[in-house]
């Protein structure tokens, strides 16, 4: 069980009232979360309920239709449309909000004629403007820490998914986010692969990394959350610390979606 801090910072991320629609489909039906600074929060629920496109909207690869996005205290300005949509009012700030989050995909996303290291000294040096030997130099420190150091000009084809995942963490983390986003990192992942990555994220937990987790892993999410949320078709059905949701939920839908899980 890990401890995690109360910070009395400023939270590193707040999500107000968040609805998403595609058409008429209403995704996100006002969902609501905020994680203090070392929080670790995980996101559970049946496929369909809006876990990725949480997630999409915090991280502005899709445009909420209703809500409130702050990350560490600064709020996301949208402007409505004349069509009735939200807009970003300032790119700028957009790229300011996106460089303080890092997201880790199922599909791990790495380029494929990039080495591990390449891959990871991307963005640093082209977005936050690191010079190249220390952008490498922390990258190297990167993969050692997510045990990859010797595979460091590799490229990722001819890599386990289990290692290009833990490339693409070290990837997120060279970019030293105030909040990780990981939708289901370990799901493409075969069964013996994934404990090396849960293994890095639980370190990151530790370490007091603030990170939002879309997780099918209920394990590991009793184990490192110091919150749970699960989602229902676009609304919150049940929340709480990982002991409540895990072994006294409220919501019956939500004690079936676990026992049907574990
Ligand atoms: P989850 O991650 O919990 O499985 P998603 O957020 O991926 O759920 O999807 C929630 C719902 O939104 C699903 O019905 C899905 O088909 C729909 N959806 C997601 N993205 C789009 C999109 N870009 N256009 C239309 N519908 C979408
Ligand atoms: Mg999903």
């Amino acid at each position: 069980m890990i401890n995690h801090p109360n910070a009395c910072d400023v939270p590193a991320l707040i999500v107000n009232n968040l609805h998403k629609r595609f058409g008429t489909l209403e995704v996100l039906k006002g969902v609501s979360l905020t994680a203090q600074k070392g929080d670790v929060i995980s996101m559970i629920g049946s496929s369909g309920s809006g876990k990725s496109t949480f997630l999409r909207c915090i991280n502005l690869l899709e445009i909420p239709n209703q809500g409130e996005i702050i990350v560490h205290g600064e709020t996301l300005n949208l402007s409505p449309q004349r069509d009735g949509s939200l807009k970003p009012s300032n790119p700028r700030q957009v790229e300011r909000i996106r460089a303080r989050l890092s997201m880790v995909f199922q599909s791990f996303n790495l380029w494929s004629h990039l080495t591990l290291l390449e891959n990871i000294i991307e963005a640093p040096i082209h977005v936050l403007r690191i010079p190249r030997q220390i952008a490498i130099e922390q990258a190297e420190q990167l993969l050692e820490k997510v045990g990859l150091y010797a595979r460091k000009h590799e490229y990722p084809l001819r890599l386990s998914g289990g290692q290009q995942q833990r490339a693409a963490i070290a990837r997120a983390l060279a970019m030293n986010p105030d909040v990780m986003l990981f939708d289901e990192p370990t799901s493409a992942l075969d069964p013996e692969l994934v404990g090396d990555v849960l293994k890095v994220m639980t370190e990151l937990a530790a370490e007091g990394r603030t990170m939002v987790i879309v997780t099918h892993e209920m394990g590991f999410a009793r184990e490192v959350s110091s919150q749970v949320l699960f989602l229902h078709q676009g609304i919150i059905e049940e929340q709480g610390t990982p002991q409540a949701v895990f072994y006294a939920p409220r919501s019956e839908r939500c004690r079936q979606f676990i026992a049907s899980r574990i």
